[in-house]
């Protein structure tokens, strides 16, 4: 299997590692990015994609999903490459101080340095444990949505009853053409306003919620789906024609190998030196929810200013024999980059 080469790996593709991206670009470095997701945004996407954040520095109101639109387009012109659907497993340290890291499935890239803005640890999602339900995932099963438009003018049923199912369901209520909400309870578990909506919509026969009932079969061949079969606690039985299931069974997450690194950690967290934000493995950054010092605070803003501390110290590893000068983007520009 081929070795990618670059300067910079950064695992986990939330709000911080994207913008780590950037920063790492304006100082020409080059980035691979690795994530446990199927999408980037991390958090802001898996979890709650449809709410507006309103403290995100000069934007009064932000939708996440916006957000982290906006973030992969300022990343983009440095080209990083992303590993998505696969997270980082481990790393060795060579010889000459480049580090070798491995995916779960099997990736190898080896770096100079790497920025770790990993969140809460690795996201999985929580799969409805349903007969064959792995032919279908990543053909007609998403546990994330990335590009909307795939859903217009399907069938679509939306299952779970947290935030995510509830936002994805306004959204999609746009754009499909018959959309079925399945929850086991008759109360939905997320902002009441969102709540409201819903019901408006279901009132107004855009929605149909398929409540209380739960997720019993699969029909359809070649990753396709023709069918979500559902059954409620009397035993009855739906079938609901389908082209699209979107679970929102919530994610799990864990910090998994990382703790095994051997890096220090307090409470799950990745201790790091704030001037630098260099964890206590030289070369090693950790940025973002991920990260701990004193009075840090778990905000996506402090976040964006500890990528940039990182990749301002890892400019020294990077690029050692380069004496670094400061330099506004103003004055940089990024398209001459
Ligand atoms: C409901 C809700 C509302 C919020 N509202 C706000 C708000 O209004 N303002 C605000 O500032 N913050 C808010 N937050 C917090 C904010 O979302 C987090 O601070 C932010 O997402 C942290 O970004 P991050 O990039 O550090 O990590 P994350 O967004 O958690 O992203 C980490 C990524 O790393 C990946 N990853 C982890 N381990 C591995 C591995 N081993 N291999 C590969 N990939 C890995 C994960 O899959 C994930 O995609 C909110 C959070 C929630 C849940």
């Amino acid at each position: 299997m081929t070795i990618h080469k670059t300067d910079l790996v950064v695992v986990g593709a939330g709000p911080t590692g994207l913008f780590a991206v950037f920063e790492a670009g304006m100082l020409k470095m080059k980035c691979h990015v690795i994530d446990a997701l199927e999408v980037i945004g991390g958090q802001c996407l898996a979890l709650y994609p449809e709410k507006p954040i309103y403290d995100i520095p000069a934007h009064p109101k932000i939708l996440a999903t916006e957000l982290v639109e906006m973030l992969e387009a300022q990343a983009a012109p440095f080209h990083p490459v992303y590993h998505l659907n696969q997270r980082v497993e481990k790393f060795v340290k060579n010889a000459d101080g480049a580090f070798l890291v491995t995916t779960s499935k099997g990736t190898q890239i080896e770096c100079k340095a790497m920025i770790i803005a990993a969140g809460c640890g690795a996201f999985g999602p929580n799969r409805p444990p349903l007969e064959g339900l792995e032919k279908f995932e990543g053909k007609s099963i998403f546990y994330a949505v990335r590009n909307k438009s795939e859903f217009a003018g399907k069938n679509v049923v939306i299952a779970g009853g947290g935030d995510s199912a509830v936002d994805w369901t306004l959204s999609l209520s746009e754009i499909a053409k018959k959309l079925y909400v399945v929850h086991r309870r008759n109360k939905f578990r997320c902002a009441p306003e969102s709540a409201n909506k819903m019901k408006k919509l279901a009132d107004e026969g855009k929605i149909e919620l398929v409540i209380p009932f739960q997720l019993d079969g699969l029909e359809g061949s070649n990753g396709r789906l023709s069918a979500v079969i559902v059954k409620d606690f009397d035993g009855n039985v739906r079938k609901l024609e389908a082209d699209y299931l979107l679970p929102f069974f919530g994610l799990a997450m864990e910090l998994g190998p990382i703790s095994e690194w051997g890096l220090n950690l307090n409470k799950h967290h990745l201790e790091t030196d704030p001037a630098t934000m260099q964890t206590s493995q030289s070369g090693i950054y950790a940025i973002g929810d991920i990260a701990t010092y004193k009075n840090k605070l778990k905000l996506i803003l402090t976040g964006f200013a500890e990528a940039a501390t990182a990749c301002h110290d890892a400019h020294r590893i990077i690029f050692p024999d380069q004496v670094f000068h400061f330099e506004y983007s103003t004055s940089k520009g990024v398209n001459n980059v």
